[in-house]
């Protein structure tokens, strides 16, 4: 048999998760010239590009252009999109095994992380990561409820899904419904009654984590003003000498922007954004089961051992009224089977994408990217460079015949098991099925598209 990877053996890797670690494995396959390499990329849902669809915020049309360069991959003779199908229900690692050379796990990280404190689970408390995938459209998260009637609503955490979700609680109908937002979540969003919204970051605007865009984005509001606290807006000696000593570009343009909002006169707009730093809730105080306050304690900042400034509670504590708190303190990856897992990270178990067992030894023909290997970090591009990584190994690893010793690489076959478990299996020609209708309905209605949020919807579209 000729050698893996020549043109009458080509390598055959399974691609797991098809958001951008998953095209950006594509395309940097795509790169090596003397390898011949096919790819099925698998995903839970009928349509590709994972969180460029449903994590990006609808009104960052822009960030979402990269979809063109998933395009391109996507047109890539050996490259096949199996959609609908789940790892671990219609497909399992023995399957794979026997059908590919390698597989590359890039399944992200779906969950959220919780704060610990008590009143976390009151009606009215939930995790950015549903209010995020349910105003996206994810077809998993079409039918939650958020209580929008509520008027004064808390954002936890300092990150850019806090500025995403606070954003989209400031806009106005006009301003979003110009989005591919999705209808049940525009719906509702027109009857909003939110009037104040708290963000609150546990140290100050020199350790915020969002990216200067983002907070410059808070002070354009057409109906909202952007409120800081001058003395949360001040540095602190050991903050301000570190940003003397670095210099860093981006938190310079942070401090920059939350000091002048500090400054800034109030329009008296409809609604009110706080952005309130070196603040830490402690308790969701509730009535009847439903969320109606926030019990926050103020923060000091010290330095650590290792040098890095952390937050600690004082004894000043405050209550902030709300009946709808949102927590945004990162995401977790979904342990997945068969596949060694790190629970404190929340990561696959890997060594710069190579999966590892338990005694730190490498697992021939196991991959990762993105997310799902290095935890929830980073813009969109980032996964470029990470998956990268990932494929420089497994050409080299290829190289050395460190792969799974398939029995049938044929292409054939392995479509055949997975239709027998699948039988609503979405190829990417369906898939542009759903797209164009999309596309075309939102031509129709002056907006980027009008997305499709339920499965079967879907799939009746695909067999018309
Ligand atoms: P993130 O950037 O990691 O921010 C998490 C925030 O939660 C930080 O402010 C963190 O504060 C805070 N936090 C963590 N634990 C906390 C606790 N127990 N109590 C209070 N606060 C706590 O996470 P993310 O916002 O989920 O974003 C994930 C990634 O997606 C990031 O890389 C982000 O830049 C990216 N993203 C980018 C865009 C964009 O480019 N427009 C949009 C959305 C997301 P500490 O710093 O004190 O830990």
């Amino acid at each position: 048999m000729a050698v893996v990877g020549s043109e009458s053996n080509p390598l055959r890797v399974a691609i797991i998760g098809s958001g951008p670690a998953g095209f950006y494995t594509v395309s940097n396959f795509m790169k090596i010239k003397d390898v011949h390499v096919e790819m099925d990329m698998y995903d839970r849902l009928p349509t590709p590009f994972g969180l460029v669809r449903a994590g990006v915020a609808p009104d960052h049309q822009k960030d979402k252009s990269v979809t063109r360069a998933y395009e391109k991959s996507a047109a890539y003779p050996g490259f096949r999109f199996l959609g609908n199908v789940e790892y671990g229900l219609h497909i399992h690692l023995d399957d794979l095994r026997r059908h590919y050379h390698q597989v590359i796990f890039t399944t992200g990280s779906p969950f959220d992380r919780n704060l610990g404190i008590s009143g976390e689970h009151l009606e009215g408390s939930h995790s950015a990561t549903e209010f995020v995938a349910w105003y996206n459209g994810h077809p998993d998260f079409a039918d939650r409820q958020f209580d929008l009637t509520q008027e004064n609503v808390v954002v936890v955490g300092m990150g850019n899904v806090a500025m995403d979700v606070a954003r989209i609680l400031c806009k106005t109908h006009a301003e979003l419904a110009a989005t591919d937002m999705a209808d049940h979540a525009l719906r509702v969003l027109q009857q909003s009654k939110v009037r104040n919204v708290y963000i609150l970051g546990r140290r100050g605007p020199a350790q915020a984590a969002f990216t200067p865009p983002e907070i410059k984005e808070m002070g354009e509001f057409e109906e909202a003003d952007v409120n800081v606290l001058a003395e949360e807006a001040m540095l602190d000696v050991a903050s301000q000498a570190l940003l003397d000593a670095s210099q860093d570009k981006n938190t310079l343009k942070n401090v920059t922007a939350v000091q002048a909002y500090a400054v800034r006169e109030n329009q008296r707009k409809p609604r009110q954004l706080y952005i309130r730093f070196l603040v830490s809730p402690t308790e969701l105080i509730g009535e009847a089961g439903q969320v109606q306050a926030v019990k926050i304690n103020k923060n000091e900042l010290y330095t650590d051992d290792q040098g890095a400034l952390k937050a600690r509670a004082t004894t000043a504590e405050e209550i902030i009224p709300a009946g709808l708190v949102f927590r945004s303190v990162g995401y977790r990856g979904k342990p997945l089977p068969d596949v060694p897992f790190n629970e404190s990270w929340g990561t696959i178990a890997n060594h710069r994408g190579a999966i590892t067992n338990n005694d730190g030894s490498t697992v021939p023909g196991m991959y990762t990217a993105g997310w799902i290997k290095r935890g929830p970090s980073g813009v969109i591009g980032t996964n470029k460079t990470c998956a990268q990584e990932t494929v420089g190994l497994m050409v080299a690893d290829l190289a050395m015949n460190k792969h799974f010793q398939p029995t049938d690489t044929d292409p054939a076959a392995i479509e055949a098991l997975v239709r027998s478990r699948q039988p609503d299996l979405v190829s990417y020609a369906d898939w542009k099925k759903v797209d164009l209708a999309e596309l075309a309905a939102g031509d129709a209605s002056n907006r980027p598209r009008v997305k499709i949020s339920n499965v079967n919807e879907m799939l009746e579209l695909i067999r018309s």
